[in-house]
């Protein structure tokens, strides 16, 4: 016999939840059908602890463990669709892998991810839920600070920790015409940062929305 989704508790991982969610976001001025899309299609419930599976589709970030958080909703859509915006990017390198969402978002769009992360336990978990999704991710265990040099330069970058300055080593990796998005600023009050990379190399920096980040931290752990 098989159990209706309801019968077991999954009821608040439903379409219809996540269906709530999408309106949410729309509702909060994310546009790019696309994006939504794909936040409609991956699980974020598989992302999280199963106690807080029924918590997934709310617009607001959890806990994954290691004093570390999966982004909220809103933030992951606003980063993905800046990185989407008047650009078709290829390769995107993403700093922070955390519970991997961001990164399948990004390969369920059809880019080529490169993801670092520096707590060794978070990118395993990452890399069995990349593995069950049947996601082609590629990731590294390192200090993201220093990028990932041996693919760059890449169309995106999407940093998910936040730190006061942004290091140069990221900015030098990032294509010309390509995108960064980043958030910059102390422990209290951060700013998400877009940098956009003219074909002559020129960086021009825009402030798109006030942001709360774990910070980003040197050196690895396992
Ligand atoms: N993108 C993640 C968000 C995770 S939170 C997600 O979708 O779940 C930020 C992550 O950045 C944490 O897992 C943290 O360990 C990681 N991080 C912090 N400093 C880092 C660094 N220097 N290099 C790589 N990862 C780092």
């Amino acid at each position: 016999m098989r159990l209706k989704p309801e019968a077991i508790g999954l009821g608040m991982t439903s379409q219809r939840v996540r269906d709530r969610l999408i309106e949410r976001l729309r509702g909060n001025g994310i546009s790019d059908e696309r994006v939504l899309n794909a936040i409609r299609t991956v699980p974020r419930h598989l992302f999280v602890d199963e106690a807080l599976a029924t918590r997934a589709y709310e617009d607001t970030a959890l806990p994954i463990g290691h004093g570390q958080t999966i982004s909220q909703p809103w933030v992951v859509a606003k980063m993905t669709q800046t990185l989407l915006d008047g650009a078709q990017p290829k390769t995107v390198l993403e700093i922070g892998t955390g519970s991997g969402y961001q990164g399948a978002i990004l390969a369920a769009l059809g880019l080529e991810v490169y993801t670092v992360e520096r707590i060794g336990e978070l990118l395993r978990t990452a890399r069995k839920r990349f593995r069950t999704l049947g996601m082609n991710v590629r990731s590294k265990h390192d200090d993201g600070r220093i990028g990932w040099p041996e693919h760059a330069p890449y169309d995106a970058i999407i940093v998910t920790a936040a730190a006061p300055v942004l290091v140069d080593a990221l900015k030098d990796q990032l294509a010309p015409g390509g995108t960064l998005v980043a958030p910059v600023g102390g422990s209290s009050s951060q700013t998400l940062l877009r940098l956009r990379k003219d074909a002559d190399g020129v960086i021009e920096e825009t402030e798109l929305a006030p942001v709360v980040f774990v910070p980003l931290l040197s050196g690895m752990i396992d």
